[in-house]
């Protein structure tokens, strides 16, 4: 059997590199930057962007070093006057057909395609033609989508299709009207994992609820998602004490991997509707025993739940807590505990649910416990 690996020449260093594995990946060995918009390491390579553009001796032309396997003793010069002036070139061109809105992009400062410009010293563009222009499509309340800054990397498509398994955009059109699109121009309408918008190389893909919350300079709170036993792990990002955005890290248990819920459903940490104090029922014996309508009946309604103030009154948590001990042996005490159920929530920790159904099983005695999640 022959050997996995080859080794390979890069600007002059030897480099030792597995098979299969391509001119890029042997060139990170090395810590050589190659740029490119469309390499993903989690994705099929798709050679689309042209940055990473390599000379190979012996090759009459430049090669897509992200796509280009390695071979035993290759020699391969990963910048040189030519190469760079072809990528120069490519990122004109991609900037040729861009608007330049740099200044209230949600992805300024976070920008591959903005720190290339940087990087070449792009400010005035040698190409002119049609610019493409897209009316904002989507009432979503979570993904952004404006197409005129997409360069055509295919990350969004390759996640969706590759990892999350859902196939909800892929490229429609030919040549420059090439758009990544939903099946016959719909609105998104998804699983909204966000996935794509987190691939996103530019500011085609951003998140509805980024707006205007600051782009650059947020505290990072490392946490896990409230929302489900998965327990992925979750990055806020936080400007002025407020959540400005969620995303998560590659070496996470998760992968970087959200859900919806993970990535977009956080309005509730700031909602004024959110209680903070404690409420008793002002009259519970006519509640508890006499009340006809569902009291709470709003509570999951985008209104959230406006709590009366002439059927409830702030408590205490000490004064909260006995009176809700006091409430439950009564109950107890003359219906036995198999009347009572209790409901844990998926925003407290894996400890405090733990420690729900062990209150709910040992001092009130009954099996009655169960999670909102699992719904
Ligand atoms: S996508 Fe990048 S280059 Fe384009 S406007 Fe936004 S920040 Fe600027
Ligand atoms: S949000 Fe998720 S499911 Fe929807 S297009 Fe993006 S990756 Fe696909
Ligand atoms: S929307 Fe973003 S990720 Fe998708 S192809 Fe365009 S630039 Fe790439």
């Amino acid at each position: 059997m022959g050997s996995s690996k080859v080794t390979l020449n890069i600007d002059g260093k030897e480099v030792i590199a597995e098979k299969n594995s391509t001119i890029l990946d042997a060139a990170r060995k090395l810590e050589i930057t190659i740029p490119s918009l469309c390499h993903n390491p989690d994705l099929v390579p798709f050679g689309g962007c042209r940055l990473c553009l390599v000379e190979v001796a012996g090759t009459s032309r430049p090669v897509a070093s992200c796509a280009a396997l390695v071979q035993e003793g290759m020699r391969v010069k990963s910048s040189t006057n030519y190469l760079e002036r072809l990528r120069r070139t490519n990122v004109e061109l991609l900037l040729s057909d861009h608007p330049n809105d740099c200044m209230l992009c949600e992805r300024a400062g976070n920008c591959k395609l903005q720190e290339l410009a940087y990087y070449y010293g792009i400010r005035e563009n040698r190409f002119e033609g049609i610019r493409r222009e897209y009316p904002e499509q989507d009432n979503n309340p979570f993904i952004r989508r404006e197409m005129e800054k997409c360069i055509m990397c295919g990350q969004c498509v390759r996640i969706c299709d590759e990892i999350q398994g859902v196939g909800a955009i892929d490229f429609a059109y030919k040549g420059l009207w090439t758009k990544v699109s939903p099946p016959f121009e719909k609105d998104l309408d998804c699983e909204f994992c966000g996935q794509c918008v987190a691939v996103c190389p530019t500011g085609a893909l951003t998140g509805r609820m980024w707006a205007s919350k600051g782009r650059q300079k947020f505290r990072e709170v490392e946490t896990v998602c409230p929302y489900c036993g998965c327990g992925c792990n979750i990055t806020l990002a936080v400007k002025k004490n407020e959540i400005a955005r969620v995303y998560s890290k590659k070496d996470t248990v998760n992968q970087g991997m959200l859900c919806v819920k993970g990535r977009f459903a956080y309005d509730f940490v700031h909602s004024q509707d959110r209680l903070t104090r404690p409420l008793i029922r002002i009259n519970p014996a006519k509640d508890l025993y006499l009340h006809q309508e569902n009291p709470y009946a709003d509570s999951s309604s985008s209104a959230g739940f406006k709590p009366d103030p002439a059927q409830f009154r702030e408590a205490s948590w000490e004064e909260a807590l006995d009176y809700t001990a006091l409430r439950l042996k009564e109950i107890k005490d003359r219906h036995g505990p198999d009347v009572i159920g209790g409901l844990a929530s998926a925003r407290c920790t894996n400890e405090d649910n733990y420690l729900f159904q062990k209150f709910m099983r040992m001092a009130v005695g009954t099996n009655n416990v169960d999670h909102c999640a699992r719904y």
